[in-house]
């Protein structure tokens, strides 16, 4: 198939158009759509301090890479922020290509530990707890720690390379499991207030596909090779990804038509959870809408097996 802008030979057909697009048109159909996304939704501004987590996947690897592009000129300032699970045989290889990418944008890369800042490795917690599925454990302390590192590299946003599907799976997975509150901190910019112990976190890739990120990857040789967590397929969000892949090959648009009806109520959810409060956990002093955080609880079960 050719390009419908130049007639070179396309790399990708998009979703929900007729329109197929070569290298070139693609990366500036890619550009211009983060550009946009950042313009709409107010994610940055002039004096900002960015902390972008990073993995070594295809999204992380491709939102350093373009937000690099975009405010290399400005004096909007990143940072990398890398966080070390304790997985053995996957992160090691990806974060030595983290490192190596880093250093070539010239990006200042800061790593944390679940070890140092919780005590044990993934792989302790999930020998002691083999009931558990990993990610539960791993999602509630990544998110503690990027947190904690972003006030602590006093940067005032956290971006994340969260794509359209990822988001379409969350909304799905908050709604089979009763969890309004979870959605209320979902969209573009996360958080449903301003707070001093909260970070914003935004999502420059909301509106592109998986697919347009991993060849967007592609096309600019972004990646290197990537190991996939061990975990990944015990994981409730792989069977969700599984069923909404199933669904947008049989019904093209599902997971566009996801994200565009939540957005049309993301409004009012926010507005239901404004009044709910923001505590200071009473054990370690992290915001949190209970008295004691989910890492606390966490710690504390772990601790106790
Ligand atoms: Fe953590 Fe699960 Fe992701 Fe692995 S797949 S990094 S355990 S959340
Ligand atoms: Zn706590």
């Amino acid at each position: 198939m050719n390009c419908s802008r130049c007639h070179n030979k396309s790399v990708i057909k998009l979703t929900n158009s007729e329109v197929s697009l070569c290298e070139k048109h693609f990366n500036i159909y890619f550009e211009k759509k983060v550009r946009k996304t950042i313009r709409v939704y107010k994610m940055v501004a002039k004096q900002d301090a960015i902390g972008v987590a990073i993995s070594g996947g295809k999204d992380s690897i491709s939102l350093l890479y373009i937000l690099n592009k975009i405010f290399k000129p400005s004096k909007i300032k990143l940072i990398a922020v890398a966080i070390d699970e304790g997985i053995k045989g996957y992160r090691d290889p990806n974060f030595s290509y983290v490192k190596k990418f880093c250093k070539k944008l010239d990006i200042p890369l800061k790593t944390y530990s679940f070890k140092n800042k919780i005590g044990k490795t993934l792989d302790e917690i999930i020998k002691k707890d083999k009931k558990t599925i990993p990610c539960t454990y791993c999602g509630v302390f990544r998110r503690r720690l990027l947190i904690d590192a972003a006030l602590e590299l006093n940067v005032n946003k956290l971006a994340t390379g969260h794509n359209l599907d990822d988001e379409a799976q969350s909304i799905l997975m908050n709604q089979f499991r009763k969890n309004t509150r979870a959605s209320s901190i979902l969209g573009p910019i996360t958080g449903v207030k301003d707070d001093k112990k909260f970070v914003r976190r935004i999502k420059p890739f909301y509106f592109l596909t998986e697919k347009e990120v991993a060849t967007f990857a592609f096309i600019n040789n972004l990646l290197d090779r990537y190991i996939e967590c061990p975990n990944a397929i015990l994981g409730y969000r792989r069977v969700v990804q599984e069923m909404l892949n199933d669904f947008e090959n049989k019904f093209p648009g599902t997971k566009h038509n996801i994200v565009s009806s939540f957005l049309s109520t993301l409004p009012l959810l926010k507005e239901n959870f404004k009044e709910s409060s923001i505590n200071s956990c009473r054990k370690c002093g992290a915001a949190t809408s209970k008295n004691i955080c989910q890492t606390c609880n966490f710690i504390e079960k772990i601790n106790s097996l």
